[in-house]
């Protein structure tokens, strides 16, 4: 198995600094590196001082970012801030769409300041329980990645990494199939080939991971890393799924 994989944990609205720095440190104990294998938390922006030089095996990232460097922003956090604090930063979390209104072509601005910032953008695509239901779904993920990537330069978009989460799928315990995941990755890397990027892409799957489903999820031709919600909160339950990754990859 040549395949390289992420596992992530998003840990949403949950966690002070505090509560962040013991579960790295009981996370790290958990498991061994694998070099096929990388593992990333997103804390709350509050936690994210001095994780990354507690974390051997575990790297760190952002939750969100503005795209601006400075300037009269209330409350926001700008690429500039984030540097030297994280590696990656997830954009357009589904959360941020739905209740902070953030539209496509605020997702564009933020994945061309993170690249700007040598900072990772995981991008978190994925339709509605609507637009499955109506057979919506590939029209619905073309769009989104095509208004994600405007103007970004090809040699650039190697750097991206592309989280496909079905909306209905998370947070709500219902998680796609492995093949219903897997159909769709399939079809977004040959959107990303069709747009003329020079790497193979790398595509987690978020919705409702567990260490139950894990294993078959990760086995998938073309998922090659999940981004985990709930489960990501318990030592126990990620540590579970990134041995799921471990055992997948000794096979
Ligand atoms: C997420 O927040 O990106 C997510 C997939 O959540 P959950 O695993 O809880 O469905």
């Amino acid at each position: 198995m040549n395949k390289n994989y992420l596992i992530a944990g998003n840990w949403k609205m949950y966690k002070n600094a505090e509560q962040s720095r013991e579960f790295i440190q009981d996370l790290e104990r958990s498991f061994t590196s694998v070099a096929a294998m990388t593992v990333v938390v997103f804390p709350p922006f509050v936690a994210l001082a001095g994780l990354r030089a507690l974390s051997k095996k575990i790297n760190i990232g952002a939750q969100n970012m503005f795209y601006e460097e400075q300037g009269a922003f209330t409350g926001e956090i700008s690429p500039l801030m984030l540097q030297g604090l994280v590696d990656y930063v997830l954009i357009g979390h589904s959360e941020r769409r739905e209740i902070f209104k953030e539209r496509d072509e605020d997702v564009n601005r933020k994945i061309k300041a993170a690249l700007q910032f040598n900072l990772v953008p995981v991008v978190c695509i994925g339709e509605t329980l609507q637009e499955r239901e109506a057979g919506k779904t590939m029209v619905k993920i073309k769009n989104q990645l095509e208004k994600a990537l405007q103007g970004v330069d090809k040699e650039k978009m190697g750097r991206i990494i592309v989280a496909y989460e079905p909306i209905w799928a998370i947070g709500t315990g219902l998680n796609a199939s492995p093949e219903q995941a897997q159909e769709v990755h399939h079809f977004i890397k040959e959107i990303w080939q069709e747009m003329g990027a020079e790497r193979n892409l790398q595509i987690l799957y978020g919705g409702s991971v567990k260490p139950e489903n894990s294993f078959e999820l990760l086995a998938q031709d073309d998922i090659s890393g999940v981004l985990v919600g709930g489960a990501s909160l318990k030592v126990e339950q990620f540590s579970a799924i990134i041995h799921s990754c471990i055992q997948l990859l000794d096979k």
